[in-house]
């Protein structure tokens, strides 16, 4: 069920990721309704369901017939699946509707729901025109940072206040025990490790840049990689920015060897950013074990 509210929001997500995309690219206001990109005019909202619409239509615009772009329909329905896949994959381990992990539940649901959208419309711009636009990914980190702030400072202060309620709970707190510092500590550790993570990766490809003399690597990646570090903190990040070379690798490798590219061309490096923090997002775990178990 969860799972199919995610397909349903991906659905709709996937439209606004896409105009978000082409808004950005075409630097025009992300503000105002949706217009026909041939003859301007604008559409009306019963004909902006996602999929339906572009069934119904015929892949049409109603007023001047042009055909429409298929990335509607494929980022449509490519959202619909991940964002789909993320609900119900989150939602394996929710037991109760009625308490205080129900809440914790709806943070992360929102957080990664936000985490994907804007690597999807990166993913876009950057695999288009290689550019990562600003006006996307500085609100994105203003708002991730933000985000994690609230999140960190409502779950410890629940803590105290659910502590306090009780008389053994009472003892828990300062000066008693230490209790409630060692959780207050580990509920702020995304936080964390999160700043950390987003200073040391962005550091780290501001210096590739510096030493590759900017050949392969943007100031666009730089961000990116920083607003990844902050959104999976530590060890997770580290992972995902690991598995973006790994595949970037094997990628170019094939590229050369069918001749589509030639050695030192540059191809965006943003897309495989993306794809290395999407498999993260949702296998994170089982990479982290896997790759430990090879160490025995
Ligand atoms: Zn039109």
């Amino acid at each position: 069920m969860i799972g199919l509210a995610g397909f349903l929001l991906g659905l709709v997500l996937g439209s606004f990721i896409k105009v978000l995309a082409d808004r950005s690219l075409s630097k025009q206001s992300f503000w105002g309704r949706s217009y026909c990109t041939y003859c301007k005019k604008t559409i009306k909202w019963y004909d902006l369901f996602p999929v339906i619409s572009y069934i119904l239509l015929k892949a049409r615009c109603k007023n001047c017939h042009k055909k429409l772009s298929i990335e509607y329909l494929l980022m449509e329905v490519a959202t619909g699946l991940l964002i789909g896949f993320l609900f119900y994959q989150t939602s394996v381990n929710l037991q109760s509707i009625y308490n205080f992990k129900f809440l914790s539940f709806l943070f992360d649901l929102i957080f990664k729901t936000f985490f994907v959208t804007i690597l999807s419309v990166v993913f876009l711009t950057d695999i288009k025109k290689m550019f990562i636009p600003d006006r996307i990914i500085l609100p994105a980190i203003r708002i991730g940072i933000t985000f994690i702030t609230a999140i960190t400072i409502i779950k410890v202060l629940y803590l105290y206040y659910y502590l306090n309620q009780t008389v053994v709970g009472k003892l828990l707190l300062p000066p008693h025990s230490d209790f409630f510092l060692r959780h207050a500590f580990y509920t702020a550790e995304p936080f964390l490790t999160g700043i950390l993570m987003a200073a040391l990766i962005g550091g780290f490809f501001m210096s590739l840049i510096i030493i590759t003399k900017g050949k392969g690597m943007g100031g666009g990646d730089v961000k990116l990689g920083a607003f990844i570090g902050l959104m999976l903190g530590f060890p997770n990040s580290l992972i995902a920015i690991f598995l973006s070379f790994l595949t970037g690798a094997v990628f170019s490798i094939f590229l050369i060897i069918f001749g589509k590219k030639h050695f030192g061309q540059s191809i965006p490096f943003g897309p495989f950013l993306v794809l290395g923090s999407l498999m993260v997002l949702f296998w994170g775990d089982k990479i982290l074990n896997w790759y430990l178990s090879l160490r025995i």
